[in-house]
């Protein structure tokens, strides 16, 4: 398997709730390193630029809403197959059906304030951590 990077964010319910530390734990007991964070808030420009390919979708508005309503924490995380690891750890969009033990049944409190974000390719990982970090911000740590 590759040595990959992922973009994870932890989103406003998960911040506010304490729970960075928490999942970043579960990164880390599962193989993903951090190899870039940096807690933010998001402008709305900068979230409608994030979630653009949801941009006809009728959450579009709240989704914006929520991602602005609080600090986020952006992580590139780093490890073996970390597109799909971290997807697995953070579990089924909907919490209602995510696998016990994964981030979104433990801390998600709906399909929309649902804790994490993760990358869902190798493709869109590059474009997201392009998105959110300079080169200099991302250490290799493998
Ligand atoms: P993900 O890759 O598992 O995050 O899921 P998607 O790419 O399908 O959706 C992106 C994000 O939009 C999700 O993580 C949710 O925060 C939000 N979202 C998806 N579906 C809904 C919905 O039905 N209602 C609301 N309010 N938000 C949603």
């Amino acid at each position: 398997m590759a040595v990959e990077k992922t973009l994870s964010i932890v989103k406003p319910n998960s911040t506010l709730d304490n729970n960075i530390g928490n999942i970043i734990a579960i990164f880390e007991k599962n193989g993903l390193r951090i190899a870039g964070a940096k807690l933010a808030r998001l402008s709305k420009e900068k979230a409608e630029g994030f979630y653009i390919e949801h941009k006809e979708r009728p959450f579009f508005g709240e989704l914006v809403n929520f991602m602005t309503s609080g600090p986020v924490m952006l992580m590139v995380l780093e490890g073996e197959n970390a597109v799909a690891k971290n997807r697995e750890l953070m579990g089924a969009t909907n919490p209602a059906n995510a696998l016990e033990g994964t981030i979104r049944k433990l801390y998600a409190k709906s399909v929309g304030e649902n804790s994490v974000h993760g990358s869902d390719s190798a493709a869109a990982a590059e474009r997201e951590i392009a998105y959110f970090f300079e080169k200099h911000e991302v250490v290799n740590r493998f």
